[in-house]
């Protein structure tokens, strides 16, 4: 990016000097002003809503992380305007109409190859909001390829097996030649050809094209044999320098350092924007980056460190643009989920059944394709579809024979997407240690706030609100009873509200659990007392035993009776 900069500043001042000569009729073509910084806490909220809370949260997972903000200076509807063209003839952004990518993913243009369509300006607002990937997930696309070092074993590990057996020597001498990741180069290479290979890296027509450079239109194998052809490449080792150093040539030294990039030309390092793409198909920096991901979790490098690119657009939405709907029956929504766990979640081939080579991560999102009605095993297992297309099934929720309950696929809304409350950043010392502080920062009790560590409750008064929870034990992760973020200090907390997946919350005489204390509650203490239903010993029976004195009986009821008419408080 280093020379990228440069080349941008005389840009910019042949920009300044054409606008002295020709004032208001020259147009600059340029992006005037791009600049990248590694400063996370500048980022403006009110500018660029949503990516500073995202990017702290993937910090606080994986510390190991860098990331370097991209300031593009493109609004963002120019950016989307610019991307959606091509209409009816060769569209710039296309989608394959299979399973969910039908209906709004698909432009009326009436474009059609194959399977491919032109893609919406939906679907191309959702695939290049770079909030949509900030998540463990997705983030891949945004990863620099820069050659940061890499282990021999590593990089040998990940070749065995694949076509590229034996070729762990060039791959890393390109690499070091070109400045490129070579964890990259073999993702790349794997995802072009497959881990058996194809035609064009057999030798079987006498020429090697391991990254199917202009292996494209009506014949792309006899095209990418010409192209392999004129290059000379007639050993499997030729193939792989020379398309490791076409990719640097043509893309990584002129600033399309990271898949998204690729895909998204909207880095002005590179005789302009919007037309320098590697690949028409919408979700191939998507695609590839989970093969890098994946390439990564084989090798247990996920958490290692990797550097991402993020790129920021001026004007976006205040909320991250929403996921089309695939269904080609435009009245049924997607049902959409969010994960809910603390780190991952195991995919399972069938019901319970075998786990699969495949996870899903906090705060990923997914479409959910099937719910179940009827428990397996002691759970709900719902069949979910990740954006990269795997489908799978997945527990809903934590298995009957557990002691505290979780909901993990918690359905999504415009107020659960920024989990602002999912900071934890209280914690945060200078120490640097590897553990998350705020995890282990003990709980301690005020005069609104009593804590009980052998059973994991938190009793408050019936009037509390997040900030009570806050002011008690700084910045803390409050979950609902349905497993979504609570956000805002002013919002109401009830019973069995979850504090940092740990502390259950006892509302005193909210037995419902809706944050309030009202009728419902003294009816649901009544059919306790009536032997109706049986709320002893739970955290429902602990809001509803308002005389603290271990036992629900008549007493109790009178209390909340005298609460609601504001004769007399509850206390903890
Ligand atoms: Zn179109």
């Amino acid at each position: 990016m280093e020379k990228g900069k440069k080349f941008l500043s005389i840009i910019s001042i042949f920009i300044i000097i054409s606008y002295c000569l020709f004032g208001l009729l020259s147009n600059p073509i340029y992006a005037a002003n791009q600049v990248i910084s590694t400063d996370i806490n500048a980022i403006d909220e009110s500018a660029y809503p949503g990516f500073k809370e995202r990017i702290n949260a993937l910090k606080n997972q994986f510390p190991n992380w860098n990331f370097k903000i991209l300031y593009t200076d493109l609004d963002w509807n120019e950016v989307i305007s610019e991307e959606y063209v091509g209409h009816g003839s060769n569209p710039r952004n296309q989608v394959q109409a299979i399973s969910n990518y039908q209906g709004a993913w698909i432009c009326p243009c009436g474009f059609e190859a194959g399977s491919w369509r032109c893609a919406s300006e939906d679907a191309i607002k959702y695939m290049m909001d770079p909030r949509n990937s900030l998540n463990a997930s997705d983030i891949f696309q945004f990863e620099e390829l820069t050659n940061n070092g890499y282990d021999m074993n590593q990089i040998i590990n990940m070749t065995n097996g694949t076509f590229l057996q034996g070729h762990h020597e060039e791959i890393v001498r390109s690499g070091n030649n070109t400045g490129i990741s070579p964890y990259f180069i073999i993702a790349r290479m794997l995802q072009e050809q497959g881990k058996g290979g194809t035609a064009l890296t057999s030798g079987v027509y006498g020429y090697y094209n391991p990254f199917n450079i202009q292996a494209n239109g009506a014949d792309p194998i006899s095209n990418g044999v010409a192209y392999a052809q004129s290059q000379g490449w007639d050993t499997l080792e030729k193939g792989i320098t020379g398309g490791i150093e076409f990719l640097s040539r043509e893309y990584t030294k002129r600033g399309q350092n990271t898949l998204y990039l690729q895909k998204f030309d909207v880095d002005g390092t590179y005789d302009g924007l919007y037309w320098h793409q590697y690949m028409q198909n919408i979700m191939a920096a998507q695609s590839e980056g989970t093969t890098l991901r994946k390439t990564y979790e084989s090798i247990n490098a996920v958490g290692d460190s990797h550097t991402f690119i993020i790129p920021l657009y001026r004007n976006m939405p205040q909320a991250a643009c929403s996921r089309p709907n695939g269904n080609s029956n435009a009245t049924v929504s997607g049902d959409l989920v969010k994960v809910n766990v603390n780190s991952t979640i195991c995919l399972r081939s069938s019901p319970n059944g075998a786990k699969i080579n495949a996870l899903l991560y906090k705060d990923e999102i997914v479409t959910r394709i099937e719910k179940a009605t009827t428990k397996v095993a002691g759970t709900y297992w719902d069949k979910i579809r990740k954006a990269d297309g795997t489908e799978a099934y997945v527990a809903r929720e934590t298995y009957d024979y557990e002691a505290e309950y979780k909901l993990y696929l918690v359905p999504i809304n415009e107020n659960s997407l920024g989990n602002s409350g999912n900071g934890g950043n209280s914690g945060n010392a200078s120490v640097g240690n590897e553990t998350d502080n705020s995890d282990d920062k003990e709980l301690i009790s005020t005069q609104k706030v009593k804590v009980d560590k052998v059973n994991k409750t938190v009793t408050v008064g019936p009037d509390a609100i997040a900030k009570d929870i806050i002011d008690a034990f700084g910045s803390i992760k409050i979950t609902k009873a349905d497993g979504s973020f609570l956000e805002g200090e002013q919002s109401i907390i009830g019973t069995n509200y979850i504090i940092r997946d740990e502390y259950i919350i006892i509302k005193k005489g909210d037995v419902t659990g809706d944050g309030y204390v009202n009728s419902a509650d003294l009816l649901g203490l009544q059919k306790h007392l009536l032997g109706i239903t049986n709320i002893m010993n739970t955290t429902k029976g602990a809001s509803a035993d308002v005389t603290n004195d271990g036992n629900l009986n008549s007493a109790d009821l009178l209390k909340i009776q005298k609460k609601l008419l504001g004769i007399s408080d509850l206390n903890i």
